[in-house]
């Protein structure tokens, strides 16, 4: 019964998915806006420094899915970039030689290495793929739980079980076979839907259990975590001269993975307390306000928007009215754009020029 109301609940859509990415860009009031779907969060630092050069003097953005956005391109300077990006190869880069992207996210717990070939794994399968639709999320937990908070689409626990739309489905296998077999049947049943929830999580497991057989799970006798550093970029917002020294940092041989939590962790780092000195005052690197709040990007650069929302929020925060337990995410109009799924806040930029405050309570478990 619960699946038939979802099913008809499914949406109908009158046009494909708008999701830019390296080559379909979303023209925004400031230009156009290119993203790129890093495969489990890594980026190289050569990538690193392509995407600052190409944004110039305005930041970088990190999204909620772990991705990188350049805002104010010129068409041919985002043809430029993905280009650019295209030749710079590696083992897990933001574009083949090919120039094929990763359509959707694939993120992955981002302190542990085992869940980098299996992160690979996926996205090699779906570079370039038209029949992906880019809200798809597919997410790989190494067993802390931090991505499997995300209720992705697909989620494969490592030595676990496969999840779609939040809720576990007791099938297990390798973690790549089946994130891939997961997304397949999804594929089959989608129809014009976007999300596994549209259609149906049973629906999806009906096209998976015919086909079992998906490999062993993996179950490792002993997963570490090398040393880690993790930092917070204020509103997603990478600057310049902080990409520029996390780009050094990669190349003295730190790893670089984004997060879906729009921090940055480097894995591998020689000298942590040296690198959060470099980091100090271009990210957070300690405890931090910024680390509960999010905004979207609000006027000048969403013609929407009632406000500056950023600019607001920077003032609060100084002051010391934002930035407390709960999530708070502000927004220059009712669009409410990137908004979390968990319990959040919404502060809501109005037409008269104040702001309202909305409490959602996220998703709420039977
Ligand atoms: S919430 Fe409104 S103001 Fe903010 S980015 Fe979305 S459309 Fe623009």
């Amino acid at each position: 019964m619960a699946a038939a109301r979802r099913r008809d609940a499914a949406p109908v859509r009158d046009r494909p998915d708008a999701c830019p990415g390296a080559w379909r860009r979303h023209e925004a009031a400031d230009g156009a806006l290119a993203r790129f779907r890093p495969v489990g969060g890594a980026i190289s630092p050569a990538e690193l420094r392509l995407l600052a050069a190409a944004a110039g003097s305005a930041p970088l953005e990190v999204t909620s899915r772990g991705s990188w956005q350049v805002r104010g391109l010129s068409d041919q300077g985002a043809d430029d970039l993905a280009a650019a990006l295209s030749r710079v190869g590696g083992p897990a880069p933001l574009l083949d030689e090919q120039g094929r992207d990763v359509p959707c996210s694939v993120v992955a717990s981002p302190r542990s290495p085992a869940l980098d070939a299996p992160a690979r794994a996926v996205a090699d399968a779906l570079r370039g793929r038209t029949d992906v639709p880019g809200r798809l999320l597919v997410a790989l937990d190494d067993g802390s739980g931090d991505v499997l908070g995300l209720d992705a689409d697909v989620t494969v626990v490592l030595g676990g079980t496969l999840h779609l739309a939040g809720t576990p489905t007791g099938l297990t296998g390798d973690l790549a076979a089946l994130a891939l077999a997961a997304v397949e049947a999804f594929l089959t049943v989608r129809g014009e839907a976007w999300r596994v929830a549209e259609v149906g999580t049973e629906r999806v497991v009906d096209g998976l259990r015919p086909r079992e057989g998906y490999g062993s799970p993996e179950h490792p006798t002993s997963l570490t975590w090398p040393e880690a550093i993790e930092v917070l970029p204020r509103l997603g917002e990478v600057h310049t001269e902080a990409a520029a020294v996390l780009a050094d940092l990669g190349d003295e041989g730190a790893t670089l993975r984004v997060t879906p939590w729009r921090t940055v962790v480097l894995r591998d780092v020689t000298d942590p307390d040296d690198a959060r000195a470099r980091l100090d005052g271009l990210v957070e690197t300690g405890p931090s306000p910024w680390s509960t709040l999010s905004a979207c990007v609000g006027a000048p650069r969403c013609a929407k928007s009632h406000t500056d929302v950023r600019g607001d929020l920077a003032r609060a925060v100084a002051e010391g009215r934002a930035g407390g337990a709960l999530h708070a995410h502000w927004v220059g109009c009712a669009r409410a754009c990137g908004t979390p799924a968990g319990p959040v806040a919404v502060v809501e930029g109005t037409s008269d020029g104040t702001y309202r405050t909305i409490a959602r309570a996220g998703k709420v478990c039977p």
